[in-house]
Formats: structure tokens, C-alpha cells, sequence
């Protein structure tokens, strides 16, 4: 396993990284609520586990068309939270960070 998916399974375990419900705990001016459905807080939970607007994305990720039955929990986590849309989603949140304060980078 590479250093990249150790850390994406880390945050999506955690909910440690570029989700607007932990970003939010950091700046004050950045709104929980996830961007991708505006229905709740967005966790990596959430993401992974109900948000409405990735429903497709999940089905289509442990489908057998994509050899989703065959897949271990990690891989199809790391496959949720690689799918481009996802990715998307994490590079609105880091852009939406720096745009909040540039000088003062969550640890
Ligand atoms: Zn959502």
C-alpha cells in the first residue's frame, strides 16, 4: 500500500482531512454542510456511507461490472475516495480553506 492510500484510509477513518464538517471545527467562517447534497454535515461517513448525491457512485464502485465483489473493504473504500468526484469535492474544500485564512493551515 502506498503512503497516498495509507493517508486517504486514514482520513476516511478518521474524518480527518478536506471535509467541510472537520474544516469547519478549524475556521469559523467555513460552513459544515456538505456541498454535494446541502442535507447535513459533511463527514467522511457521510460521503461514504448517505449522502444522496453519491449514490450512483457507490452502486457503480461495488457493482460486479467493476469487479466490486471481488474488491477487499480498503479497496473499495480507496475507490470511493479516489472516485473524481470525490476528489473533486476534496479540491473545493482545499481551495475553500486557503481562500479562508492561507497563514494558518489545519494540523
Ligand atoms: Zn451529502
Amino acid at each position: 500500500m502506498s503512503t497516498k492510500e495509507l493517508t486517504t484510509l486514514t482520513q476516511a477513518a478518521t474524518g480527518h482531512g478536506l471535509f467541510a464538517g472537520h474544516l469547519s471545527r478549524w475556521r469559523e467562517s467555513l460552513l459544515p454542510t456538505c456541498k454535494l447534497c446541502r442535507e447535513t454535515e459533511e463527514t467522511s461517513l457521510h460521503l461514504w456511507g448517505e449522502c444522496p448525491a453519491l449514490g450512483l457512485e457507490r452502486t457503480q464502485l461495488s457493482s460486479v461490472g467493476t469487479g466490486g465483489r471481488n474488491k477487499t473493504p480498503h479497496r473499495l473504500i480507496l475507490d470511493f475516495f479516489e472516485h473524481e468526484k470525490v476528489r473533486g469535492l476534496m479540491n473545493v474544500n482545499s481551495e475553500w480553506l486557503k481562500e479562508s485564512d492561507p497563514n494558518n493551515p489545519p494540523t
